[in-house]
C-alpha cells in the first residue's frame, strides 16, 4: 500500500542523500507521529514505515503500546524534553531517546537502563542556537557532557541531535552540530525536520525527524 505523504518525503530523502553523495541507506526517516491518532498512523505503518517518533510520553504511553502489539518490529524514538521522574516510563517504552540535555537526566535513564536491563540509542541534545527557553546542552559544555555521561552515568552516546532555530538558515547550526560529533567521535546525527530535512541530509544527518511533511499540518 501506498501513503503519498510518506513516499513524497521517503522520495526527498532519498533524492537529497544521493545529490550528496550519500546512500539514500544512510539516513533513517523518523515518522514523528505527535497529535496524530492511530486511524492516521496505521496507513503510515502499512505502507512500511516502522520507525516513528513522538514527544512526549504520556501521549506515547497512550498510543503506541495497542499498535506495537500489532507490529513488534516498530522502533519507537522520544524526541521531546523528559522530565526525570518519567525516566522509567521513558525507558520502558522507547527505543531511543534524542534528547539527553543534563546531568540529572543523563543519570535518570542510566539508572533505569539498569535496572530494567535495557539499552536504549541515546543522544545528547545540544542547542546550538544558544536560545534561553529551549532545551539542549550549551555547545561550549558539549565535550565535557559527554565525557560524563560516558564516565559518570555509563552510558554509551550514539550521537548528537538539534533544533536550530526557527527563522535561522540551519545550516550553520547543523555544521556545529557535525563539528561536535566528530570531534567526539560520535557517528550519528539527529537533524532536519518537514522544512529543511534536505539540508540536513546534505550536512550528514542520519536521521531526520518528519512530521508535517508526511502526516499534514497539525492544525
Ligand atoms: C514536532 C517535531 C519534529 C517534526 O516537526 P515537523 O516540522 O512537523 O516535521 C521534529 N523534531 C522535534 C523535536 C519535534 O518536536
Amino acid at each position: 500500500m501506498v501513503h503519498e505523504g510518506l513516499k513524497k518525503v521517503l522520495d526527498g530523502v532519498a533524492a537529497a542523500a544521493r545529490a550528496a553523495g550519500r546512500a539514500p541507506e544512510a539516513v533513517t526517516l523518523i515518522a514523528v507521529s505527535k497529535t496524530f491518532e492511530p486511524p492516521e498512523i496505521m496507513p503510515v505503518i502499512e505502507a512500511g514505515q516502522r520507525v516513528f517518533g513522538e514527544n512526549r510520553v504520556q501521549e506515547a504511553k497512550a498510543k503506541w503500546p495497542a499498535l506495537r502489539m500489532r507490529w513488534p518490529d516498530i522502533e519507537l524514538h522520544l524526541i521531546g524534553p523528559l522530565q526525570s521522574n518519567k525516566a522509567a516510563e521513558a525507558v520502558e517504552l522507547f527505543d531511543a531517546i534524542h534528547t539527553v540535555d543534563r546531568p540529572k537526566i543523563a543519570e535518570a535513564i542510566g539508572k533505569e537502563m539498569r535496572k530494567q536491563a535495557k539499552v536504549l540509542k541515546l543522544f545528547v541534545q545540544v542547542n546550538t542556537g544558544r536560545e534561553p527557553q529551549k532545551a539542549g546542552i550549551d555547545p561550549g559544555e558539549a565535550d565535557r557532557f559527554l565525557k560524563d555521561c560516558r564516565d559518570t552515568h555509563g552510558l554509551e552516546i550514539s550521537g548528537l541531535m538539534c533544533i536550530p532555530p526557527a527563522e535561522e538558515d540551519p545550516r550553520p547550526h547543523f555544521a556545529l552540530l557535525a563539528e561536535i560529533a566528530s570531534r567526539n567521535g560520535l557517528a550519528q546525527l539527529s537533524m532536519g525536520m518537514s522544512g529543511d530535512y534536505a539540508q540536513a541530509v546534505a550536512s550528514g544527518a542520519t536521521h531526520v525527524r518528519v512530521g508535517s511533511a508526511l502526516f499534514g499540518s497539525r492544525g
